[in-house]
């Protein structure tokens, strides 16, 4: 089983749809949360460092 980073959703990592992002690989339990992940990856992944903060403080690239 691997966590949807989306949803947070478990998932089968057997047919669902997936994304290799920096070399590893994500699997999402639809392709809605697929698209999201793929439109917007450091969102999700970084997403304990910034979703509570109104600040746009820092510089993202
Ligand atoms: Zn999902």
């Amino acid at each position: 089983m691997s966590v949807d980073p989306v949803c947070g959703m478990e998932v089968k990592e057997d047919g669902t749809p997936s994304v290799e992002h920096h070399g590893k690989t994500y699997y999402f339990c639809c392709e809605g949360c697929k698209t999201a992940f793929s439109n917007d990856p450091e969102k999700y992944l970084n997403k304990s460092n910034d979703v509570s903060h109104g600040h746009h403080a820092g510089h993202h690239h």
